[in-house]
C-alpha cells in the first residue's frame, strides 16, 4: 500500500510529459475546454478614458459658477471637442470622456438651463476609469491549461480574443466490471444489483467536459475483460474501469491490463475508501481501475482522474482542502489508511456526522457536504480538533 501523495506524484510523473493535440475554436464555443497557449490581452481595458456615470465632464481647475455645454456624448460615440475652462460635455455611462476632462459630475447634482449647466456641488471623485486601468495590451489574461468557464470566456472576448487554441477533448471509455450488474430493474434477480457506476462515471465525465466514447459493461472473465479493454483502448485516450481490481477470485482487471500491454504503476493505496485503485498507462493511453464501491468511485474520480485530465492539458488540478473543527469525538479500530469520511458542515462551520455505512453507501452522499480526513495512523480524533475537509459542492472545486 502506498500513501496518497506518493500515488499522486506517480500520476504526475507518468503523465507530465503527455499532451493532447491542439485545435482552434471560437472562444464563445469553448466552454469546458482547456486553452493550449498563454493568452495575452489584445486591448487596453478600458480602451479609452471612460465615464462611470451619466453626468457632465468638466476640466481641472477651480469650480465655476456655470459651465457652457459643448456637446452630448453617448456610449459608443467619440467626443469632438476639447474641454477648456468654463466648459462641460454631457456624457453617458460608458462613453469616452473628452480631451481635458478631469472629472465627471453626476447628473443628479446638475441643473441644466438651455446650453448651460450649474452644479449643487462638485465632489472629489473623478468618476473616470482611465485607459488600461483593468488591464494593459499584452498583459497575461489566462495561462495555458486553464479550464474555460463562463467567466474565462467572457474575459477573453472582452480583451478581443475571439478564437483560441484548445486541447482536443480527451476521449474517455468507461467499463463497469461485474457479473452482478444489470442495467434494467426488470433483470434484477436475487444477487444482481443495478450498475450505478456506469452512469455515475459517464455523468462525472460529461460534467468535466470529457467526451465519453464508450460506456460498456463486462462480465468477470479474463477473456471478456481482455476483449473489452482492447475495444475501449482502440477508441479512448483515458479508460476508467470500476470493480474487478480487488483480490477476489473474480477480479481480472490487473491480469487483463497486463495482457493488453499496459504497465501498472500502482494498485494498492493506503486510503479508505479507494484501497484497490489501480493506475496504468502505455504510450498514449491512461487507465484508472477504480474500486467497485460507488463512494470510492466518486472520490477517486475527483482525486485521480481529474488530475490526469489536467496533466494531459499541461495543467494542474489541485483539489482544495480546508480545515474545520470536528463537532464530535471520532474513533476507529484500524488506523492504517488515510480515511475520507462523508460529513456535513453545520451553520457554524463545524464538521458533523452523516449516517454512513461504508463505501457502498452511495445514498449517504446526498446528506453530505463533503468529506473530512482522518490521517493515516490516527485512530482517535477529539471534538474541537481541526481536521482537513474536502467540499464536494460544485464538484470539489
Ligand atoms: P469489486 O471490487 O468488483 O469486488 O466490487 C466491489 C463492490 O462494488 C461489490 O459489492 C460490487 O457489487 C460493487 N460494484 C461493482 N461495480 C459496481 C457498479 N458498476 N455499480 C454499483 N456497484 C458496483
Ligand atoms: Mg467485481
Amino acid at each position: 500500500m502506498i500513501p496518497r501523495d506518493e500515488a499522486l506524484a506517480i500520476v504526475d510523473e507518468k503523465l507530465g510529459a503527455m499532451r493532447m493535440p491542439h485545435e482552434q475554436v471560437k472562444t464563445q464555443s469553448g466552454l469546458m475546454r482547456r486553452i493550449a497557449k498563454d493568452q495575452h490581452s489584445r486591448l487596453d481595458i478600458p480602451p479609452f478614458n471612460r465615464s462611470a456615470m451619466d453626468g457632465f465632464a468638466i476640466p481641472a481647475g477651480d469650480a465655476c459658477e456655470r459651465y457652457r455645454v459643448l456637446e452630448t456624448v453617448a456610449a459608443g460615440i467619440t467626443p469632438t471637442k476639447t474641454l477648456l475652462p468654463g466648459t462641460a460635455t454631457k456624457v453617458m455611462t460608458g462613453a469616452a470622456v473628452p480631451e481635458g476632462a478631469a472629472r465627471v459630475v453626476m447628473v443628479e447634482l446638475a441643473e441644466e438651463n438651455g446650453a448651460e449647466v450649474t452644479f449643487e456641488r462638485i465632489p472629489e471623485t473623478t468618476n473616470i476609469c482611465p485607459t488600461g486601468e483593468d488591464m494593459a495590451r499584452g498583459d497575461l489574461v489566462l495561462e495555458a491549461g486553464t479550464l474555460l468557464g463562463p467567466l474565462e470566456i467572457a474575459s477573453l472576448v472582452s480583451v478581443g480574443i475571439t478564437e483560441i487554441p484548445v486541447m482536443r477533448t480527451p476521449r474517455v471509455a468507461i467499463l463497469s466490471t461485474g457479473d452482478e450488474l444489470v442495467d434494467s430493474p426488470d433483470l434484477l434477480v436475487p444477487g444482481k444489483i443495478m450498475n450505478s457506476n456506469g452512469p455515475l462515471l459517464r455523468s462525472l465525465c460529461q460534467r468535466s467536459g470529457l467526451e465519453v466514447v464508450r460506456c460498456d459493461r463486462v462480465a468477470d472473465s479474463l477473456e471478456a475483460t481482455v476483449d473489452a479493454l482492447t475495444a475501449c483502448l482502440a477508441e479512448a485516450d483515458i479508460l476508467i474501469l470500476s470493480g474487478g481490481v480487488s483480490v477476489g477470485e473474480f477480479d481480472f482487471v490487473p491480469q487483463a491490463l497486463e495482457r493488453v500491454g499496459q504497465t501498472i504503476h500502482f494498485d494498492r493505496l493506503a486510503m479508505q475508501p479507494g484501497k484497490p485503485t489501480t493506475f496504468a498507462s502505455s504510450q498514449e493511453k491512461t487507465v484508472f481501475g477504480l474500486p467497485g464501491n460507488p463512494v470510492a468511485v466518486y472520490l477517486m474520480f475527483h482525486l485521480f482522474v481529474l488530475r490526469a485530465v489536467a496533466l494531459l492539458a499541461g495543467s494542474r488540478h489541485e483539489v482544495c482542502y480546508r480545515t474545520g473543527p470536528l463537532g464530535f469525538d471520532y474513533s476507529r479500530k484500524i488506523a492504517g489508511r488515510l480515511a475520507y469520511v462523508p460529513c456535513q458542515l453545520d451553520r457554524d462551520g463545524a464538521i458533523q456526522r452523516v449516517n454512513y455505512h461504508g463505501s457502498a453507501h452511495l445514498l449517504a452522499l446526498h446528506q453530505a457536504d463533503g468529506f473530512f480526513l482522518v490521517p493515516q495512523g490516527a485512530s482517535k480524533l477529539s471534538q474541537g480538533e481541526r481536521v482537513e475537509f474536502l467540499s464536494m459542492r460544485g464538484g470539489f472545486e
